[in-house]
C-alpha cells in the first residue's frame, strides 16, 4: 500500500468542492488514512514549493496558499501516488483532460484545485511534513477485498 499527499488548495475551499473531490477519491478506492484543516505559513510552504523557490510566481502561490486554510488529506491505496496524480491532471487546468479534477473544475494555473505528491520519494516526504504518525491511521475498509482481487491486496 502507498500513501499520497492532497491538499485541497483555497479555491477548492473557497468554492466548496471539498467533498466532492474527496469522494471521487473514495469512490475509486482510495481510502482516508488521514485529515485536517490547516492554515499554511511561509515556513511549510518554502519547503513544500522548494523546488520553486526561484520562479517569478513563487510570491503570489505562497500568497493564494495561505489566503484561507486547506484541507490536507492523506489518501492510501495500491499504486496511490501514480493514481491520485493521474486523477489531478495537469498542472494547467485549462490544459487538463475533462475526467481529471483540474480538467473538471479548474480554469488556472496556479488556482489549480489540489495539489498530489509528485512521486513515491516526494509522497513520503510530504506526508511526513504535514502530519505526524498519530494522525495516520491504518485499517481495512469494508469494500477492501471487493475493491482489489486477492493477488493484488499486498501491493
Ligand atoms: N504554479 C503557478 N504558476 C506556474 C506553475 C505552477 O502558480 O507557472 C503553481 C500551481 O498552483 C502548481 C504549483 O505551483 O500546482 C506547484 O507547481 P508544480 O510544477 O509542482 O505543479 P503540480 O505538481 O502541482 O502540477
Ligand atoms: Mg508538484
Amino acid at each position: 500500500m502507498e500513501r499520497t499527499l492532497i491538499i485541497f488548495k483555497p479555491d477548492a475551499v473557497q468554492r466548496g468542492l471539498v467533498g466532492k473531490i474527496l469522494a471521487r477519491f473514495e469512490e475509486r478506492g482510495l481510502q482516508i488514512a488521514g485529515m485536517k484543516m490547516e492554515q499554511l505559513n511561509d515556513d511549510m510552504l518554502q519547503e513544500h514549493y522548494a523546488h520553486l523557490r526561484d520562479k517569478p510566481f513563487f510570491a503570489k502561490l505562497t500568497r493564494f496558499m495561505k489566503s484561507v486554510p486547506v484541507v490536507l488529506a492523506v489518501l492510501e491505496g495500491v499504486e496511490a501516488v501514480d493514481i491520485a496524480r493521474k486523477m489531478c491532471g495537469v498542472t494547467n487546468s485549462r490544459e487538463a483532460l475533462p475526467g481529471t479534477i483540474r480538467g473538471d473544475y479548474g480554469m488556472s494555473v496556479q488556482s489549480n484545485v489540489i495539489h498530489a505528491s509528485d512521486s513515491k520519494e516526494t509522497a513520503k516526504k510530504e506526508v511526513a511534513r504535514f502530519f505526524a504518525a498519530k494522525e495516520l491511521f491504518h485499517y481495512e475498509r469494508a469494500d477492501f477485498h471487493t475493491v482489489y482481487a486477492e493477488d493484488e491486496r499486498n501491493k
